[in-house]
């Protein structure tokens, strides 16, 4: 695997790639890898015959500046899992190569942008998009690869590719978890054990609303009451919300797919996670109350 920080080398690479008739797979990232980043870098192994992954933390797609400084950077071991990874090409640039004097361009996704993260974090999306438009425009790949873990981040990529005609396919893959069901985060790392401990409030209100949904509970506010209930006194919810997964905007009621999706601060750690549970087909009468998994 090569390591490479500026823009020709990275179209030098992928130019040759081509050339050879060998299609490329993009997996943009931020660094600091686990077991969900990896999976990405293998799903694009399986799809792709070069995987080039970007490790570029975005300073602009942070609202809070205590957040990129506190970002974990971790270069020299993520290298080391990329590549076992099967990754060809690990492109590291500088903010200076991304943005230089005089950068003046924004991309922004209107609506889907504005909502949950995008009302939270403002200018996050614009951020998210910009580089993403730079990284699909530098590394032109035939397929790009996100995780459902931010899956507000994959609607707004998939609004803006097709918006913009961008000649490459995006796929989502799962969320990757620990195994007490925890979603892998970069941010995870700066949890103190306590903290690591009262996160898991976030997964398991997730589950019951999921588990609430599949006994047949259709009624919006009742699955996010009985969410919302698991995480007091554990972790500050930001917002819990159950959506349309096409358009974000609140259901009604819930009669197909859904997207559960949350945002919390734990100490001083903002995480985010979400389920997309289907009711069963043949559900029962709609519950009253769901199981309530302990997460003490
Ligand atoms: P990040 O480095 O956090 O910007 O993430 C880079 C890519 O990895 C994004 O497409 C994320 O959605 C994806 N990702 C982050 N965490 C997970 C996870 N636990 N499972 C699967 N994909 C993930």
């Amino acid at each position: 695997m090569k390591v490479v920080r500026t823009i020709p080398e990275v179209r030098a690479h992928v130019g040759a790639a081509r050339a050879a008739g060998r299609t490329t797979g993009l997996v943009p990232t931020m660094g600091a890898f686990h077991a969900g980043h990896q999976a990405l870098m293998r799903a694009a192994g399986e799809a792709c015959d070069e995987v080039v992954v970007s490790l570029f933390v975005n300073p602009t797609q942070f609202d809070e500046s205590s957040d990129f400084a506190a970002y974990p950077r971790v270069e020299d071991d993520d290298a080391a899992l990329a590549r076992e990874a099967g990754a060809a090409l690990l492109f590291a640039p500088a903010p200076g190569e991304m943005y230089p004097g005089g950068f003046a361009t924004t991309v922004t996704v209107a609506g889907l942008g504005e909502v949950l993260e995008g009302a939270h974090r403002p200018g996050h999306f614009a951020g998210v998009c910009t580089v993403v438009a730079k990284l699909l425009s530098i590394v032109a790949p035939d397929v790009a690869f996100f995780g459902q873990k931010d899956a507000q981040q994959l609607l707004v990529i998939r609004r803006m590719v097709a918006d913009l005609d961008l000649p490459v396919e995006v796929r989502g893959l799962p969320t990757v978890r620990d195994a007490d069901g925890l979603a892998l985060s970069s941010r995870n790392r700066r949890l103190s054990p306590v903290d690591r401990r009262l996160a898991l409030a976030l997964p398991a209100a997730l589950s019951v609303a999921e588990r609430a949904i599949r006994a047949g509970e259709r009624d919006p506010e009742t699955i996010r009451r009985l969410a919302i209930d698991v995480t007091r006194g554990r972790i500050e919810l930001e917002y819990l919300v159950v959506v349309d997964p096409r358009d974000l905007t609140p259901v009604p009621e819930v009669t197909g797919e859904v997207l559960v999706a949350a945002a919390a601060r734990v100490g001083d750690v903002r995480l985010i996670d979400n389920v997309l549970p289907t009711p069963s087909p043949r559900s029962p009468a709609p519950a009253t109350s769901a199981p309530v998994q302990e997460v003490s």
